[in-house]
Formats: structure tokens, sequence, C-alpha cells
């Protein structure tokens, strides 16, 4: 009986095809980029787009139910007015500019008037999130430059000054 040379086979013969592959141990996130976010119920992630020309990541964030709405001011259950897309600015993913986008309700009270209901992820009055406000805040207490930290966070310095002016007040 001939001996047969062995050739290359027997490395395929070793892949094995195992079980399916076993359940990571530990809790499983089930929506990790509204984790990053800082976002809370019932606000969730929706479409996320990625503009190479732009430059940028661009999330939409929703509500997922209507949540009661309160004024801003005193916090009370007001009846809705209508709705405003806003955007902010957030930290970077991967050198891409990215950019939170929701429609955020406005409520109508007696005394205070028309105003933006809290979003979790962000101060009122600031186009950042409240990450994004955190780093530009700590860049500019390092570099103590508002034009170096515009220039490294790719904003203008009118953003950097706001920041830096919301920190200190
Ligand atoms: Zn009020």
């Amino acid at each position: 009986m001939p001996v047969r040379r062995q050739g290359p086979g027997p490395v395929l013969a070793e892949v094995r095809i195992g079980p399916a592959a076993p359940q990571l141990a530990g809790v499983q996130d089930r929506d990790p980029n509204a984790r990053i976010l800082g976002l809370v119920d019932p606000w969730e992630v929706g479409d996320v787009q990625l503009d190479l020309k732009a430059d940028e990541v661009r999330v939409a964030v929703a509500a997922k139910r209507h949540a009661s709405l309160q004024c801003l001011e005193c916090a009370k259950p007001c009846p809705g007015y209508d709705s405003r897309q806003r955007s902010w600015r957030h930290l970077d993913t991967c050198q891409f500019r990215t950019i939170l986008i929701a429609d955020v309700a406005r409520v109508e009270h007696p005394e205070h008037g028309v105003k933006q209901v809290h979003v979790p992820w962000a101060e009122p009055g600031t186009g950042f999130t409240a990450l994004m406000e955190a780093v530009v805040i700590d860049w500019l207490r390092s570099l103590a430059s508002i034009e170096a930290v515009a220039e490294q966070l790719r904003l203008n310095w009118d953003e950097a000054d706001g920041s830096m002016a919301r920190a200190v007040t």
C-alpha cells in the first residue's frame, strides 16, 4: 500500500466547526449608543447617518412615547405647545464631527410662557451636549487659550468662549 504524502490538507482538517459562539457573559447592552450619549428613557437613538462629504455623523434621537411634559422653569406639567428640531455638537466619533438631532417639545406655561422641555443630554441654551461641553471646558482649563481650544476641537471662537462663560457662572 503506497504511503500517501501529507499535503496541506491536515491544516484544514484541524479547523473545527464548534457549537455556536457562547453568549457573552455579563450584561447585554441593548442600546450602547444610548448609553454612550447618556440618554435616558423615553429618549432613544434613531437613525445614525454618516456624511463623508460633510465629515459628519448625524445621530437622530427621539422620544419613544409621549412623556409628560414639564415647564423648564418650574417643572410643572404643562400642555404641549409644539416641537422644534434642535441639534447639539457631541464628542467626535472617530474624528467625524458628531451632531445629535432631536425634535424637542415646547410647553406653554401660563406664567412662564412657551418653554422648551429639558433634555437629559444638554443644559438649556447651549449647542453642545453636556459631554462635549465638559471636554471643551477641560481643554480650556488646560490649554488656557480659547483660540487653541477652538482650533483643536474645530469650534469657532464664540462657541469655545460660550462654554467658558457657562463654566464660570
Ligand atoms: Zn413654569
